[in-house]
């Protein structure tokens, strides 16, 4: 990616139900860079809308992410679970290449009350089949599990990061909010956002900080963490140091907004970020 790209997930809110056609205008006329598709009850999306978005995407410069099924359990103790939710994670991503989509993320497991290290090695090893799948079907999209926002879902920082590690084609999907409300508040000045950055710079390298997927929303929190998502300006995530942090270490990706203002808190935060 050769900038830090801003954009909503899901079509803009103030398109109502106009189709994509018109949150492609809407994103244009406010100056945001595309959008991430939400497949979260189920990769789906009609072939005439697919051909709207693959064609709109490309010829206005548009970028395209795509967020997987809630139904996703990679550490499911059902055999059948976790073969469906591998599917669901490949078919996110055959959707994602097909309309030309930079990246994919999904929430990949609940950790079901067993220890840490045993759901890492599971998940591993699901992951790995994807990550063959995909490569025999010659399909290249980034593969991201994302940073879970409760202490019951598999995937805090170090996680995410670690199992990154092992595959060429999976790097984070970092969510700030989740962080934030999965330490119940933590993760929330500068020098915890650069130490985020250090973190993925020093273990991943130069390519996850040149290729970059965030999520970032207000958001309310307690001790079992993620509550709801808020409005930046009614939450205490402290976007404009995360946004310093972005430009410190120069990030370069896809921002995606997930406030219930999606689109007007996705342009707070670029025009913030292009402030700097
Ligand atoms: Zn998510």
């Amino acid at each position: 990616m050769d900038d830090l790209k801003f954009v909503t997930a899901g079509q803009p809110i103030c398109n109502g139900n106009a189709g994509y056609e018109n949150s492609f205008k809407i994103l244009e006329s406010l100056k945001l860079d595309g959008m991430e598709l939400e497949f979260v009850h189920g990769v789906r999306m009609s072939p005439a809308n697919q051909k709207i978005v693959k064609e709109l995407s490309l010829k206005k410069d548009m970028v395209l992410t795509a967020h997987g099924p809630y139904y996703i359990n990679l550490n499911s103790k059902e055999e059948d679970k976790i073969e469906a939710s591998i599917k669901r994670v490949l078919d996110t991503a055959r959707m994602g290449k097909e309309l030309g989509a930079y990246s994919i993320t999904f929430h990949a497991a609940f950790y079901m009350g067993m220890p840490a290290d045993a759901v890492y090695k599971k998940v591993e090893s699901t992951m790995s089949e994807v990550c063959k799948v995909l490569e025999e079907e010659n399909n290249d999209i980034w593969v991201r599990p994302e940073t879970t926002g409760k202490g019951t879902q598999w995937g805090n920082l170090e996680e995410i990061v670690k199992l990154s590690k092992n595959f060429k084609q999976v790097l984070p999907c970092v969510d700030f909010s989740h962080l934030h409300a999965r330490t119940n508040g933590g993760y929330n000045t500068y020098d915890e956002f650069c130490k985020i950055f250090e973190h993925i710079g020093k273990e991943l390298g130069d390519k996850a900080l040149n290729n970059f997927h965030a999520h970032i929303a207000g958001i309310e929190y307690g001790e079992k963490g993620e509550k709801k998502h808020l409005m930046l300006k009614e939450s205490d995530m402290n976007y404009k140091d995360l946004m310093r942090a972005f430009k410190k270490f120069d990030v370069k990706g896809v921002v995606v907004c997930e406030s219930p203002i999606m689109e007007d808190d996705a342009v707070l935060l670029k025009e913030y970020y292009l402030s700097l």
